[in-house]
């Protein structure tokens, strides 16, 4: 499981969009947001 740096939803590593830095997205939407900080822990 990974998850996702701009909303923080846990998803199948399979089903994620994993950018060129190493950041892992639920979607390409999220992907293209980019990582959001301040999530809760
Ligand atoms: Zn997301």
């Amino acid at each position: 499981m990974v998850r996702c740096a701009h909303c923080g939803l846990h998803l199948p590593e399979s089903e994620s969009v994993r950018s060129a830095d190493g950041q892992d997205y639920c979607s390409p939407a999220h992907q293209t947001s980019g990582p959001r900080t301040g999530l809760p822990s």
